[in-house]
């Protein structure tokens, strides 16, 4: 069975879920490993958050997670780190000083903007903003890329307001191909995020025809997670997810321990 590598909690300032809970619905819904994945994005630009916490109280509070219920679940001690170039150098700092499991590499912010206000659609097109947020993703993992997996690959396409109208692999294929080339080349994950599904967005992030792409170019790690900020959603659309997965070509996925990746197969 799939376990679930995408886990926010009240370490992330948009999540108030409390981790032992997280890893009591984890038990019950019968995951067999778990990541937090906490939030990590300095310099926000939405002045009323600050996407940052205590990282030794985290590693605390994961330790005695994993002395209370470790016989029974794997606990993971992940972050999602939202790029930025500008970070790249204070990011490998922080990966060189704390003994992460598993670290996400995610953009989400687009013309220094946070795409799930509104204003940042203003005056342009949604495919102009998508294909801008490609290309911002490129920059960042040009940028950096000592992370294991790329979260949620087409992220800006659950803002627009027609949100998949305007939106293809195909239309936005020369920026995409060009990140994806680039994770293959430094063995970095593609993931597999079954938001867009829970918010019926009719496809996960990324859409197959990206993980089917990435498989063409090579590509063989596929990371799952539910990105859940709130325990109801953990383990979300798991079965679909193998079989877009197996659909797309690939036998396992992997998730992370020591930076290291462990496969886990598709098949039921
Ligand atoms: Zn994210
Ligand atoms: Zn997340």
């Amino acid at each position: 069975m799939i376990g679930d590598i995408h886990v926010h909690s009240s370490f992330s300032a948009d999540s108030d879920a409390d981790m032992e809970d997280v890893i009591r619905k984890a038990l019950a819904a019968g995951l067999p490993y778990i990541a937090f994945t906490d939030h990590i994005d300095w310099d926000f630009p939405v002045t009323d958050v600050e996407y940052d916490f205590d990282v030794d109280r985290y590693f605390d509070a994961i330790t005695a997670l994993k002395r209370k219920y470790g016989e029974e679940i794997r606990i993971l001690a992940g972050v999602e780190l939202g790029l930025q170039p500008h970070l790249a150098e204070r990011y490998g700092r922080l990966l060189r000083e704390y003994p992460f499991d598993f670290v996400i590499g995610s953009q989400h912010l687009v013309y220094n903007m946070d795409p799930y206000y509104p204003e940042t659609f203003a005056g342009r097109s949604e495919a102009e903003v998508y294909h801008r947020y490609f290309e911002e993703t490129l920059e960042g993992v040009k940028a950096f890329h000592e992370f294991d997996s790329m979260g949620h690959l087409d992220y800006i396409v659950r803002y627009g307001k027609r949100r998949s109208g305007v939106y293809s692999y195909r239309a936005f294929a020369d920026v995409i191909d060009e990140i994806l080339k680039l994770l293959v080349r430094y063995n970095i994950a593609l993931e597999l995020n079954t938001a867009g599904l829970r918010r019926q967005l009719g496809f996960p992030n990324p859409h197959p025809d990206i993980l089917r792409r990435y498989h063409e170019l090579g590509g063989t790690l596929v990371t799952v997670g539910s990105d859940s900020h709130k325990p109801f959603s953990l383990g979300f659309a798991f079965d679909t997810a193998a079989a877009v997965l197996r659909s797309c070509g690939f036998t396992h996925c992997v998730y992370y321990e020591k930076r290291r990746p462990k496969f886990v197969s598709l098949q039921n």
